[in-house]
């Protein structure tokens, strides 16, 4: 249930295992989620693992260090394109990350449904029933839906979370992001030395960016551009995406380039606002055997990290993959109970690890006040690989289920 992209991966994951499918989704229909995401090893492992291919449609992030808003290095730019956020250039150090338009991932996710599942649109689900010897269902007060398992892709707002995993809260964590992907036709002329991704930290307020392939050169099944993210302190506003734009624009005016020159490109309806988020505690449990069958939790609706290690898509994604080992084609797995057990054992400890070092980095990269800063830049200057690269590499380091 939910079609966002642990739904999707699930669905087609499942259906491709032999298991009859139905994604309910409460959208009028299914469409991506908007700006890009950055997918890191251990999300393109599992995409491997679920035999979605990100082949012409993700490109590499070619790392360009961090600077301060006035342009000053923090952590250098190496001339392979090595250090900073996204991993260094050192022996054993993490990865880049892969850079994904949102849409172009949802395209790759449908294309992996295949033509098995059934797809109901416009089905808001907003009763559980899960007791007693009863199927698992799920009902939207017009219609009710059965099945041996039930799976919960439904978000950070899960409402099959909030029946089974009452204890979970989602909390916030002090900022908001902002995220859009210009196309390429109306990207500004930018400085030609700007690497082709960067960083830039102020305090309590960061600022990245990536290109989605290079101008004109984009293959025709692509939506190139460049992607940038931006955070700031506080809740989201309430203010229509032009006063939001507007707002961007005054708060980050005096840092350097390319960050005024891409606010300057973004159009209203680029813009994506979420609020920095967490689920915390987690829900005890991700499985919940009912019946013979059950209900897990799959994405979003069982964790939520913080955005700083931009992880929560590859996580569903490990999630999926997870769950399509344990449970096997639907002969060989009776009652489900088991399995479901094993998916909260397995997942539980390696989410509740990414979403502590998530966290922490996040308190390194939205520091406040101007001391703090201070020593947080200090310290990434000279401790660049002890503090970023050990957070992202508790991250990257999965190995798919057999
Ligand atoms: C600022 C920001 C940047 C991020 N960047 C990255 C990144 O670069 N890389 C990365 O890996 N992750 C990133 N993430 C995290 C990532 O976006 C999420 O973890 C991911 O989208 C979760 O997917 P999901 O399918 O679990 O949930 P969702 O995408 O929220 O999908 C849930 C689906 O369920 C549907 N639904 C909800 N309720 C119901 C209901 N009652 N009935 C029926 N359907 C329902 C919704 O309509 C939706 O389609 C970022 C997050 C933020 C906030």
């Amino acid at each position: 249930m939910g079609a966002g992209v642990g739904g999707l991966a699930a669905a087609g994951a499942l259906a491709r295992a032999g298991w009859h499918v139905t994604l309910l989704e409460r959208g009028d229909r299914l469409r991506g989620g908007g700006a890009a995401l950055l997918i890191w090893p251990n999300g393109v492992a599992a995409l491997r693992a679920l035999d979605v291919s990100l082949d012409d449609i993700a490109f590499p992030m070619v790392t360009g260090g961090i600077r301060r808003p006035d342009g000053r290095w923090l952590i250098e730019a190496a001339p392979n394109g090595g250090a900073a956020l996204a991993g260094s250039a050192s022996a054993g150090a993490p990865a880049n990350p892969f850079v994904v338009h949102s849409d172009d991932l949802h395209d790759a996710l449908m294309a992996g449904l295949g033509d098995r599942i059934e797809i109901r649109t416009g089905m808001d689900v907003t009763t559980v029933r899960a007791a007693g010897a009863h199927r698992p269902g799920v009902g939207t007060g017009k219609h009710t839906f059965e099945a041996d398992l039930i799976v919960a892709a439904d978000g950070a707002r899960s409402v099959i979370r909030r029946r089974l995993a009452p204890e979970a809260a989602l909390t916030a964590a002090g900022y908001t992001a902002w995220r859009a992907v210009i196309p390429w036709f109306r990207v500004p002329r930018l400085p030609a030395t700007l690497p082709a991704a960067g960083e830039l930290l102020g305090t309590g307020q960061r600022f990245l960016y990536a290109t989605l392939g290079a101008r004109g050169t984009s293959a025709s099944n692509t939506r190139g551009g460049i992607y940038w993210a931006a955070t700031a302190p506080g809740a989201p506003r309430p203010e229509p995406a032009t006063t939001q734009l507007a707002l961007l624009r005054r708060w980050f005016a005096d840092w350097q380039a390319p960050v005024a020159e891409l606010l300057d490109g973004t159009e209203p309806q680029d813009l994506v606002q979420q609020a920095g988020e967490e689920l915390r505690p987690m829900p005890r449990h991700f499985g919940f055997p009912v019946g013979s069958g059950g209900f897990v939790l799959l994405g979003d609706a069982a964790h939520v990290a913080t955005p700083d290690l931009s992880q929560g898509a590859c996580l569903a994604f490990e999630d999926a993959a997870t769950l399509r080992s344990l449970l096997g084609d639907p002969s060989s797995v009776a009652p489900l109970g088991p399995a479901l057990d094993a998916f909260t054992q397995t997942r539980r400890a390696r989410v509740s690890r990414v979403a502590k070092a998530s966290r922490r980095l996040g308190m390194v990269l939205q520091a406040q006040g101007r001391l703090t800063v201070r020593a947080r830049d200090v310290a990434l200057g000279r401790l660049p690989h002890t503090l970023l690269d050990r957070a992202a590499a508790t991250a990257h380091h999965w190995t798919p289920p057999p």
